[in-house]
């Protein structure tokens, strides 16, 4: 390892001083990509990677991504690079067009060189149902691990280390959870913070592309590039962008968090809970005001269900063009139907079409009004309960999963209280369109685990400002799984 266990901040200060150069970096990512154990890539840009990286030879001393080699989720296009969202009804689609959160990163010469596995079409919090079977998490030598899902691939690329950023995706928590399991900053910013354009759909009202990183600042900077209103998403946001680098020291003394009380009560592994409060301890030295407050233990066990019609939905009706006629391998049938039919029987997984069913069920005229609707107005009374903590408070903050990466065979029992609280309570930042950071606070049996921090609509420069600090208390900054082992 020379380079690639560095983070952009510090590979930005050897590549102005000329100590590397950008075909350096990007040659050492490559052979680490090639020599991945963990499933992480679907595909190695090597030949793109390359003709950018070798035509980057002055440094731009103002642009801390120049040089940068990165990893992109197979669910954000890339011009003439396959884009399969690791499903086999995209095997072979090679877009036309690249995503516009690529085209901002390659605007800023930053360095693509692959992309990475995730669940299915971004569903799934696992990171075991894509087309190329499970992708394991870098901590974990016997490879019996998740990396969590659905960006599993981009949460593996990150910490392993391969590269020292990645594009990811986070509809329920994305992003977030892979983040705790493997000791990464995870960032979802506010809905429309970031255009969409060119990330396949899952669930639109949800969906939010976002980055893992190894510390918080090189999440701002990333943010600070990729923000902005987009005239190829007409719901990207027109509010102008901070400068989320050069606030992020502001002084925390004085801010305010909730913490709720029944997600706290919902973890049982004390060592997560111990280094929890313990970051509570010093926050409140610092100055922050710090409360344990109630939310109504129903609405928290409604969370998961009421994500589960929506999202199913949206993403029924989102992904009807993958019919094997628009999209996906042509197979041979008398009708339409026919013709879809075979063409989705063969291209998706089992975990897929339940979802499908599910979703095109609770769309049906007869049950719309008791399902999909309902679940609508039940998002809405969540995220007014969601709205009124932060008319009082700065931050909501939380444990980001109930323990370290799982077993891949220790099945959680969707039902039980644990699992319904605290382990779906992330999806709260996407009913609510909010930003939320994953940041690492501890280590258990050398497994990273994370906390989670929510702030208003466009607060992400308050919010790096909290992270930060908890970087600076924790410690935990730029961790890896090569150094950790
Ligand atoms: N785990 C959630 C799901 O199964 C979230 C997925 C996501 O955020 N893309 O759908």
């Amino acid at each position: 390892m020379k380079y690639m266990n560095l983070t952009i901040d510090q590979l930005h200060d050897l590549l102005v001083n000329k100590e590397v150069t950008p075909l350096d970096l990007a040659k050492e990512a490559i052979e680490l990509a090639k020599k991945d154990t963990n499933n992480a890539f679907e595909y190695i840009m090597e030949k793109e990677a390359l003709e950018i990286a070798s035509k980057l030879t002055e440094p731009e001393i103002d642009n801390p991504l120049w040089g940068i080699p990165f990893a992109i989720k197979d669910n954000i296009s890339t011009k003439d690079v396959p884009t399969t969202a690791s499903s086999n009804i995209l095997n072979g689609y090679v877009p036309l067009f690249n995503a516009t959160v690529v085209e901002k990163l390659l605007n800023k010469h930053a360095v693509p060189i692959g992309k990475t596995t995730l669940d299915e079409l971004a569903m799934g919090g696992t990171g075991t149902s894509g087309h190329l079977g499970m992708t394991y998490n870098p901590y974990d030598e016997t490879h019996t691990r998740l990396a969590g899902g659905s960006s599993c691939g981009s949460a593996a690329a990150t910490s392993a280390p391969i590269v020292p950023f990645a594009l990811g995706s986070d509809t329920g928590d994305s992003i977030r959870k892979p983040a705790s399991f493997v000791g990464l900053v995870g960032l979802k910013p506010t809905w429309s913070r970031i255009s969409r354009y060119g990330l396949f759909p899952f669930a639109p009202s949800l969906d939010t592309v976002g980055f893992f990183t190894r510390s918080v600042k090189d999440c701002a900077y990333l943010l600070n590039v990729t923000s902005g209103r987009d005239e190829n998403d007409s719901t990207s946001s027109t509010k102008p962008v901070d400068d989320y680098v050069s606030l992020i020291n502001k002084p925390v003394k004085g801010l305010k968090i909730a913490t709720i009380r029944q997600i706290n009560n919902a973890i049982k592994d004390e060592e997560v809970l111990k280094a929890f409060n313990n970051t509570i301890e010093q926050l409140k030295k610092e100055g922050v005001i710090v409360d344990e407050i109630d939310l109504d233990l129903n609405m928290l066990a409604s969370i998961f269900p009421t994500y589960f019609v929506i999202s199913c939905s949206e993403a029924t009706s989102n992904n009807a063009n993958l019919d094997g006629i628009k999209f996906g391998p042509y197979c041979e049938g008398n009708t339409y139907q026919e013709v879809m039919f075979n063409a989705r029987t063969k291209g998706f997984s089992e975990l897929i079409k339940r979802r499908f069913v599910f979703g095109s069920y609770a769309l049906m005229r007869e049950n719309q009004q008791e399902l999909f609707l309902r679940a609508q107005k039940n998002r809405r009374k969540i995220v007014n309960a969601i709205n009124e903590i932060l008319s009082q408070y700065d931050f909501i903050y939380t444990i980001a999963a109930p323990s370290v990466a799982p077993k891949k065979d220790e099945s959680s029992d969707r039902l039980n209280e644990e699992y319904l609280i605290a382990d779906n309570h992330l999806a709260l930042g996407n009913f609510a369109g909010l930003p939320s950071i994953t940041i690492p606070i501890g280590l258990k049996n050398k497994l990273p685990f994370g906390a989670n921090v929510m702030a208003r609509a466009f607060e992400e420069a308050k919010l790096f400002q909290i992270s930060e600090k908890i970087e600076q208390i924790t410690g935990l900054k730029n961790l890896n799984a090569k150094e950790v082992k």
